[in-house]
């Protein structure tokens, strides 16, 4: 059963209700039996699902720069050098 969030817009009380799909809407408020309730949209009631789909990098497959594992001898990068004044 969903909750509805109720918000009256005479006198801003704000409340929830549980209520069945078939209920119909609450119109008076409570508090002030005005017939000023509107009904909130809930976050609960709208959860998007399926947001699992996400761009990968496979376009830039292959253009990487042939850095890694490449290194020679006398390569002065920084990581061989830290390597060779051990
Ligand atoms: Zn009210």
């Amino acid at each position: 059963m969903p909750i509805y969030e109720y918000k009256c817009s005479a006198c801003g009380h704000q409340f929830e209700e549980l209520q069945k799909f078939s209920d119909a809407p609450l119109v008076e408020c409570p508090v002030c039996h005005k017939p000023a309730l509107k009904k909130q949209i809930t976050e609960a009631g709208f959860v998007l699902k399926g947001t699992g789909w996400y761009q990968t990098d496979f376009k830039n497959e292959g253009s990487k720069p042939s850095s890694s594992g490449s290194h020679t001898a006398g390569c002065s990068c920084k990581a061989c050098s830290a390597n060779s004044k051990n």
